[in-house]
């Protein structure tokens, strides 16, 4: 979907309601009151009211424009822009873009946008041959701050990141040199390179039955009771470098996708790494991440809370 297309197929805001309120009946209505199934469309209500109990749902109700004053064309035309690119884009440009005096909704609109890429790629778990590495990527530290740390200390002024990879080896039968194929990642912030912390995250992320590759550090000498099978290699070595060759590829990326950003808080750093990964995993979907993340984004939360 580009500006013209979306242009063309969605001149105004009751195109836009028509479209959203044919996707939530395509995912199916839940009555929140009774469970019900069958609902009837209140065009001057624009909300669904459930033919059991009467229970009313308004069309933004549970999606990710749910308390949000914004017409449903601004959050269209922001998914527009945001799928459009392989890079990310800064709030700024993006108000830019929609031609927004604020900034802040702007702001908030892009970050709710992001949590929902987070919480589409969290109900995926990584499978067969995993890739794990900690990176440090840099984050906002105010000045107060900055001035109280010690030289040499740079790691204070950065973020700590688990990267994981689906990594599977290849071996290419003419040349008997080894590649590697990539398939999906996850990024997640973390408070400290501490074996338990890891350990958490491998059993929250990573299927048991996968095969884990890491580097020799203290953090992943003990995975006994997170996975089967574990292999560790020296970093730095060749064997090292191909054990966790597309975790450092990404890592190398995703510092250079968080250049876009002028200052990113550590509040808010999942976020990024979310978008980020939401986009990895998808780069060869072009124009259907249009649509999938207009389906995310309209996706009920409380769904997803059982
Ligand atoms: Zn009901």
């Amino acid at each position: 979907m580009n500006i013209i297309n979306f242009i063309n197929r969605f001149p105004d805001e009751s195109s836009c309601i028509e479209f959203i309120k044919e996707q939530r009946i395509h995912q199916g209505i839940i009555c929140k009151k009774c469970a019900g199934l069958n609902h009837y469309w209140l065009e001057n209500k624009l909300s669904f009211q459930c033919a059991s109990c009467g229970f009313r749902t308004s069309i933004r109700s549970g999606t990710v424009m749910q308390s949000s004053n914004l017409p449903i064309r601004t959050w269209m035309m922001a998914i527009t822009f945001i799928t459009a690119t392989k890079k990310g884009f800064s709030a700024a440009e993006l108000q830019r873009q929609l031609g927004m005096k604020r900034y802040e909704p702007v702001f908030r609109m892009y970050h709710k946008l992001r949590v929902v890429m987070g919480q589409r790629d969290d109900r995926y778990r990584l499978e067969d041959m995993v890739e794990y590495d900690e990176a440090f990527v840099g984050k906002a530290t105010k000045a107060k701050v900055r001035s109280q740390l010690k030289r040499g200390r740079g790691s204070q002024k950065q973020s700590k990141v688990a990267v994981m990879a689906e990594s599977t080896p290849l071996e290419d039968p003419e040349s008997g040199k080894g590649d590697k194929s990539c398939r999906y990642f996850k990024m997640k912030k973390i408070k400290n390179l501490e074996a338990k912390t890891a350990q958490h995250l491998i059993k929250d992320y990573i299927d048991s039955n996968a095969v884990l590759q890491t580097d020799k550090s203290t953090t992943f000498s003990d995975l006994s009771d997170c996975i089967d099978v574990h292999v560790s290699e020296i970093s730095g070595t060749k064997e090292g470098n191909f054990n966790l060759k597309w975790v450092h590829i990404a890592i190398s990326n995703l510092k250079k996708h968080l250049q876009t950003y002028h200052m990113i808080s550590e509040r808010m750093m999942q976020n990024y790494l979310d978008e980020f990964c939401y986009k990895l995993n998808r780069r060869y979907f072009g124009q259907k991440l249009f649509d999938r993340l207009i389906i995310a984004s309209i996706y009920p939360y409380w769904y997803d809370c059982g």
